[in-house]
């Protein structure tokens, strides 16, 4: 019996890298080639429309009708030469990719004629007929019009022949739709938040921007291979297999050489990144075998994101020219490393400050701490937000499952950070500062950047860890649209400064002098936030015990911790920043509820039927080529006395491998049954939890079994590519 297993594993033997032709060029003769940016439109547009984009740009003002067809005209321009023939609206839905939906350049004329359009119009709004997209209810089917309108904020660029506008998506009567409206409203009102907050250090200040950096973790997978998993080519992860005898024990695929295949693949999907303007500068192997890391150098967050996005894009794209796939999945193996996608973070002024880098003086300092201590406030407060806004049916499996972080947000600052901290909550006393006080207070902290020049000592299974000059969200999954950590963050960190904001000026209005209100402010959350600092190792169990005991949340079910996005604090704070109102969060967790509930049940789907079409069939063959042995020994030596000896060994066997195909047969009717029970559950919130609680562990009680079968059936019956050929074969 030839499996397909065998035919991908033969076509592996051939598989050679596949160079692209055009290295050698330097990148920065073609970098942002296919990208509408400043310089383009300089050449491009007239200096009146030039300058509306760029106050539309800067100040976020409305780009009007007159205007917008002049820079139709020339954006149309600039993409025909660089051959596009059509253009999209290219935005980001609630699902796990990006949509767009291309429509030629093509008009009619007066005369009958073909000519190429692109009005004002067509640029600055569109209505697809969306549908189909998710929407919780907001837009009824009969309403259907979803509108996409442009972000100016986010340059033109162009992919094969298709002009793309990154734009936003919202219902006809203006909810939200998707990932990128309420990701500028957050950026907005950290904007506007700590402009305010930055008026107490410099006066210079009118914007402070959100910068992000990701790192995205991703796996290989060979394309033959790839096609013989139908569980890998459904659900993105593989549902059974057994763990290599080897796979990252000796960490010796970690930072080492990078298989030449695979630095083809990087190379030719770089060179696309760096033609659409995409900074990317890092990459690596990562942990488990075939897993690597892609950075880039941070851009501004919505411009950062829209990058991600659209380099994912173009990595699933490119790997198909190399014949491999490329797994975004959080957890794609049992047992190895999964795949998160850190967001590195941080909140820097119009006068080239980053505000959560140490500066060079006790005023800038105090600026670092005040910052410093206000994201630890706010994540201290809206914990459960920022853990609701990573929880996805692929991320519980990092968060929360066993050989993985935990579902605990924590932050780590490293040791001498929160040596600094101490001593500030030492030295600023409950009452009125001496002038003695006041400078040695002013002179140690004057003394940090020194202290933490080279002391930003790192701990990798920290959650939230502060690395010098950024905080790192870490616990963001490889396939989740960063905006989702983003909006939260940004919005909690912008309440957090308005509620600082208050309680300084009131202290000053009590006759507290500036720096003596902000200190003992600064004081108060060191002693509210000491809960959630924690440097010790993450993912053991002591700190589970550890964080029960103070008080941390630590939820690990996918539909309860979404269920924080409707708490009366998170209605709260969301409404008062502005960035979603009560319907809008309704619809978003109908939404993320929905697309757990549906993961799951595909990954049902596709454990029955490979249990049903693929194992067991195999078990039962096997078994089968036993029980002739058996027989045919007894024909050779009769039923005598040592028969029962001689035999002993695969009458067990028979009887263990019958065993394993009981139990799966079993234990997958019985998760159909409870599918169907969660089914007819009206309730989503309901049916999701059924589906957590009552489907989901199925998949691991027949998972065991089929692991167990594939330990004992003759390996060139097994019909699917096991562990050691998907991890180590490229
Ligand atoms: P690591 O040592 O964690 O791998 P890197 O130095 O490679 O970190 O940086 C990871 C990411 O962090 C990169 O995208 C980098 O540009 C980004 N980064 C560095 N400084 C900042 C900052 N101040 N704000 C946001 N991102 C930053
Ligand atoms: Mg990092």
């Amino acid at each position: 019996m030839a499996t397909l297993r065998f035919f991908a594993l033969k076509e592996l033997l051939n598989r050679k890298p596949k160079y692209i032709d055009e290295l050698g060029k330097l990148t920065s003769d073609y970098f942002g080639k296919y990208v509408f940016d400043k310089g383009k439109m300089k050449k491009y547009l007239s200096k009146e429309a030039f300058e509306h984009v760029m106050e539309a740009i800067e100040k976020g003002s409305r780009i009007d009708r007159k205007m917008a067809d002049q820079i139709a005209l020339g954006m149309k321009a600039w993409a025909i030469e660089n051959g596009a023939t059509h253009y999209t609206h290219w935005f980001h839905p609630l699902t796990d990719a990006t949509a767009e939906k291309h429509d030629a350049f093509i008009d009619i004329d007066s005369n009958g004629g073909v000519v190429e359009g692109f009005s004002g119009k067509l640029l600055v709004q569109q209505e697809p007929d969306a549908s189909s997209f998710p929407s919780g209810g907001i837009r009824n089917t009969f309403e259907a019009r979803g509108y996409t309108a442009w972000d100016v904020s986010s340059p033109a660029f162009i992919v094969g022949t298709t002009l793309c506008l990154p734009t936003i998506f919202v219902s006809y009567t203006g909810e939200a739709l998707d990932y990128k409206m309420p990701l500028l409203k957050a950026l907005a009102a950290v904007d506007k938040a700590a402009v305010d907050v930055c008026q107490y250090f410099d006066k210079n200040v009118t914007k402070v921007s959100s910068n992000l950096g990701w790192e995205q973790e991703y796996f290989l997978v060979d394309e033959a291979l790839y096609m013989a998993r139908p569980d890998l080519m459904l659900t993105d992860r593989t549902l059974m297999g057994h763990s290599s005898s080897k796979d990252q024990q000796l960490e010796d695929h970690y930072f080492s050489s990078i298989p030449e295949r695979v630095i083809a693949y990087m190379e030719d999907f770089e060179r696309e990144a760096y033609l659409l303007g995409i900074p990317l500068k890092t990459r690596h192997n990562e942990v488990a075998p075939n897993q690597f890391e892609v950075a880039p150098i941070f851009e501004e967050a919505n411009l950062a994101n829209d990058h991600n996005q659209l380099v994912m894009d173009v990595m699933k794209k490119v790997a198909r020219k190399h014949h491999f796939r490329v797994l975004f999945h959080e957890k794609p193996y049992k047992g190895v490393n999964g795949s998160g996608k850190h967001n590195n973070w941080s909140l820097s002024t119009d006068t080239g400050v980053n505000l959560l880098s140490p500066g060079k003086n006790p005023r800038t300092n105090m600026q670092f701490l005040t910052f410093l201590l206000n994201v630890m406030k706010a994540v201290h407060t809206h914990q459960d937000l920022l853990l609701a806004s990573i929880m996805t049916a692929s991320n519980s499996h990092r968060l929360g499952a066993n050989e993985a972080p935990p579902s605990i947000i924590s932050i780590f600052l490293g040791h001498e950070l929160n040596r600094v901290l101490d001593e500030l909550e030492e030295s600023v006393p409950d009452k009125k500062m001496t002038p003695d006080q006041k400078t040695s207070i002013k002179l140690n902290i004057g003394k940090i950047p020194e202290i933490l020049l080279d002391n930003t000592d790192r701990n990798r299974t920290s959650p939230f860890a502060f690395t010098g000059n950024r905080f790192e969200y870490r616990a963001v999954g490889s396939s989740a649209n960063c905006a989702s950590a983003l909006i939260v963050l940004n919005t909690v960190v912008a309440q957090q400064l308005k509620d600082f904001k208050q309680e300084v000026d009131a202290l000053i209005e009590r006759g507290a002098k500036k720096d003596e209100a902000i200190l003992q402010t600064l004081k108060k959350y060191i002693k509210e936030t000491k809960n959630i600092r924690f440097d010790g190792n993450g993912y053991s169990q002591e700190w589970v015990e550890e964080a029960a005991r103070r008080g941390l949340s630590n939820v690990s079910s996918v539909p309860e911790a979404l269920s924080a996005y409707l708490s009366k604090k998170a209605v709260k704070v969301f409404s008062d920043n502005d960035v979603f109102n009560q319907t809008e969060l309704e619809a978003r967790v109908e939404v993320e509820l929905e697309k757990f509930t549906k993961k799951i049940q595909i990954e049902a789907r596709v454990l029955g039927d490979i249990s049903i079409n693929h194992i067991v069939p195999t078990g039962v063959a096997y078994m089968n080529t036993l029980i002739k042995n058996v027989q045919g020994l007894k024909d050779v030596f009769g039923e005598g006395e040592d028969f029962q000896e001689l035999v002993g060994d695969r009458l067990e066997l028979i009887r263990k491998i019958s065993d394993h195909i009981h139990q799966i047969k079993v234990k997958t009717t019985e998760m159909v049954n409870e599918r169907k029970v969660a089914n007819k559950e009206e309730d989503m919130h309901k049916m999701a939890e059924l589906y957590c609680n009552k489907v989901r562990p199925y998949l691991e009680d027949v998972r065991y079994h089929i692991d167990k079968l594939e330990l004992i059936v003759d390996n060139e019956m097994w019909p699917l590519p096991k562990y050691r050929e998907l991890l180590f074969a490229r």
